[in-house]
């Protein structure tokens, strides 16, 4: 396993175990400095952030590593470095930490950014519903208005409407928000509901645990007694045949009971590998949804609603340039917000354009997630069709192939701005002319095809968010 490996899976652990507005938070831009004989160095952007990892992630990193390495990880430490590897500041949880050398500007401490960000951290109730997600400050745009109204009518009459609720779209793009709203409402509402919000992996893991341990009664009679269940992140459904047959049942159960089932997934139903047919007729006889990446007049109005929620005001022209900025994900929105709610609070500073600008520069300065290239819409669009990369820059004419690499070259056409020439190129040496004519072709089928054009969005979704 190289560095890399063990550092994307040791994420893809930590984002089961830490709650997702932390996770990217603080773990975006962070990779192995160093491993020397399995005493390892995570790189960190900035002091700010090694002191908040240091105080409330170490102990999840440690055992996340321990568990997908199949070395015998001994220590982690954190230090302040890029991926070019510039370094730093060093420390270690063993030693107190070092004197660091004074900068310019002071970096807000752990406490400040964790006032900032505390309603995130508002305790769940026992049902797994956390408080701070509501419809009221929920922001309504073009690209989540119908999954807005189809929560709201849930919430108004669970078991009655639309059932199951499907929600699907990209990561950080409101679904938990959205479907732990309903569970708010359908609460506040009546006091008496019984609901129950689990992710796809706490259930998969209870129902394990329930069968290894002789509880399968149990594990029923709890997922059957509630009357709107709701999961979150459905896709990792995904190869797991025998927790799809419980969930199944209990689906089953539940939907001829008029209760609610309330899901949502990174793609539609039929969009996820290995489901078995029978869920996806259930879910597709429900109601499906999409959200999407909102618009840059949305991202204004959600920054504008965050910064209330903060008590921080801040004028339209700050709001719009963070807006800008930070595109394809609300979450990364908000992290973002915080950061310069955080810094202007330490320095006891008005916000201006300027000092807003030199905060999020710095940010930007840390390695940002992949940006898109050809090569990244190659493998994004060959993963999500489940094909493999030569299959795109093969000869073959299947359909289940050309459309594939027709998107693909479209996407590259879209999304980068590649020529025709080099678009041929990167599929196989193809002729200019059939690139031209895969773009083409593509964006009538776009408008005619309802699953392309959701294939196109999802894809994009997964571009700008991987
Ligand atoms: P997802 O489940 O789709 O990955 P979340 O529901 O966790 O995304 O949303 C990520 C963050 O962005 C949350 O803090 C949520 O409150 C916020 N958010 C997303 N969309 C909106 C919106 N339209 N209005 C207000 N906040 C939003
Ligand atoms: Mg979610």
């Amino acid at each position: 396993m190289t560095n890399e490996q063990l550092w994307e899976a040791t994420l893809g652990e930590l984002e089961l175990v830490l709650s997702k507005s932390s996770f990217n938070a603080w773990l975006d831009g962070t990779f192995i400095y160093k491993n020397e004989n399995n005493n390892i160095a995570v790189g960190v952007p900035s002091d700010f952030h090694r002191h908040w990892i240091e105080a409330h992630c170490h102990q999840s990193i440690l055992k996340a590593l321990r568990r997908v390495s199949d070395e015998d990880i001994k220590t982690v430490t954190y230090q302040v470095a890029t991926k070019n590897k510039k370094f730093i500041a060093e420390t270690t949880r063993e030693t107190p930490p070092a004197q660091h050398t004074t900068t310019p500007v002071q970096e807000p401490s752990s406490e400040a950014v964790r006032a900032v960000a505390q309603a995130n951290d508002m305790p769940m109730s026992d049902f797994g519903l956390n408080p701070r997600y509501t419809f009221e400050n929920f922001v309504v745009g073009k690209k989540n208005e119908l999954a807005h109204a189809a929560c709201l009518a849930v919430a108004e009459n669970p078991g009655l409407v639309y059932n199951p609720l499907f929600i699907y779209g990209g990561v950080g793009l409101g679904k938990t928000h959205l479907m732990q709203a309903v569970g708010n409402t359908a609460l506040k509402k009546n006091s008496r509901t019984k609901i129950l919000y689990v992710s796809c992996e706490t259930f998969t893991n209870e129902f394990i645990r329930s069968v290894g341990e002789g509880r399968a009664e149990q594990f029923k009679d709890k997922y059957r007694s509630v009357d709107i269940l709701m999961v979150d992140d459905i896709q990792f459904l995904a190869g797991k045949e025998g927790t799809q047959e419980a969930f199944f049942h209990t689906f089953n159960h539940l939907h001829q009971n008029n209760k609610q089932v309330i899901l949502t997934s990174d793609r539609p139903p039929r969009a996820i590998p290995t489901l078995e047919h029978r869920l996806i007729s259930r879910f597709e006889g429900g109601m499906i949804v999409d959200v999407n990446i909102p618009d840059l007049e949305t991202r204004i109005a959600i920054l504008g609603q965050k910064c209330q929620e903060k008590n921080s005001p801040m004028n339209n022209e700050i709001l719009q340039f963070i807006a800008s900025s930070v595109q394809h994900n609300v979450r990364e929105l908000e992290g973002a917000l915080n950061r310069v709610i955080a810094w202007h609070q330490l320095n006891k500073t008005e916000p201006t354009l300027e000092s807003v600008k030199q905060v999020l520069s710095s940010l930007s300065q840390t390695p940002k997630r992949g940006a898109v290239t050809t090569k990244k819409i190659t493998s994004t669009v060959a993963e999500y069709f489940e094909i493999e990369q030569k299959d795109l820059t093969g000869n073959s004419r299947k359909k289940e192939l050309v459309v594939p690499r027709q998107i693909a070259m479209f996407l590259m056409r879209e999304e980068v701005h590649a020529s025709y020439p080099n678009i041929g190129q990167e599929l196989g040496g193809r002729d200019h002319t059939t690139a031209m004519h895969a773009c083409q072709k593509i964006e009538q089928l776009k408008e005619e095809d309802e699953k392309i054009s959701n294939d196109i969005s999802l894809i994009k979704q997964r571009l700008y968010n991987s």
